[in-house]
């Protein structure tokens, strides 16, 4: 993405050129009363507010081995994800996080008790990630039409250099970390760029 589209896109959530409701142009100003730019539709006066956006997904587990999903869409075609994507209306966040699991890795899982594990805020994107931990009901899974392939790894076999986003990479990280104590604390995390591009992630809270 270049530089000048992520900038669009950090102000604006997402583009907008024509209204939802009567199709006239949009204008981007601040309303009355307001202190953001909107998108504004002067025809019938309807003021569009975006909002950040929920991704969901778990960390599928099977005795000590993670199951990852080979991305067949953009962005990032090929390279190793966790099973998430976009919330739906009517869902609650896990539901969405297991749906998602389903939907991508063909995968049934187990959800116990304190199953939220990682948080992540990306301002920059306007999304928020939040990951579960679960259990894979069995062995029988399969991709969907978002995965080329779907595999269990060891941490000795994940293939880190492959890894899509750098929220799944943080969750294996830490996941490999709490494992070796049994303990799964919940983490949240604020993810940024830095002058030069690159993305920094601080831990912002965690349980214990
Ligand atoms: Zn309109």
């Amino acid at each position: 993405m270049s530089a000048d589209k992520l900038a669009a896109i950090t102000q604006s959530g997402s583009f907008m050129k024509f209204c939802h409701h009567c199709g006239g142009s949009v204008l981007q100003r601040i309303p009355d009363g307001d202190e953001k730019l909107r998108y504004c539709c002067d025809s019938c006066d309807v003021i569009f507010y975006q909002n950040p956006k929920n991704i969901v997904g778990t960390l599928p587990i099977y005795e000590n081995k993670v199951l990852l999903c080979k991305r067949a869409i953009e962005p990032r075609y090929g390279k190793w994800t966790l099973p998430a994507g976009f919330m739906e209306n009517g869902e609650t966040t896990l539901a969405g996080a297991v749906r998602e699991t389903s939907e991508e890795a063909g995968a049934r899982v187990i959800v116990r008790e304190n199953s939220l594990y990682t948080l992540f805020n990306l301002p920059y994107i306007n999304q928020v990630y939040l990951f579960f931990r679960a259990e894979l009901e069995d062995l029988d899974f399969d991709p969907g039409i978002e995965s080329l392939e779907v595999a269990l790894f060891k941490e000795s076999e994940i293939p880190w250099d492959e890894i899509a986003f750098p929220v799944v990479r943080s969750t294996l990280e830490y996941y490999f970390r709490d494992l070796t104590r049994k303990q799964y604390p919940v983490r949240m995390f604020d993810i940024h760029y830095d002058e030069q591009h690159r993305i920094n992630t601080h831990l912002i809270s965690s349980s214990h």
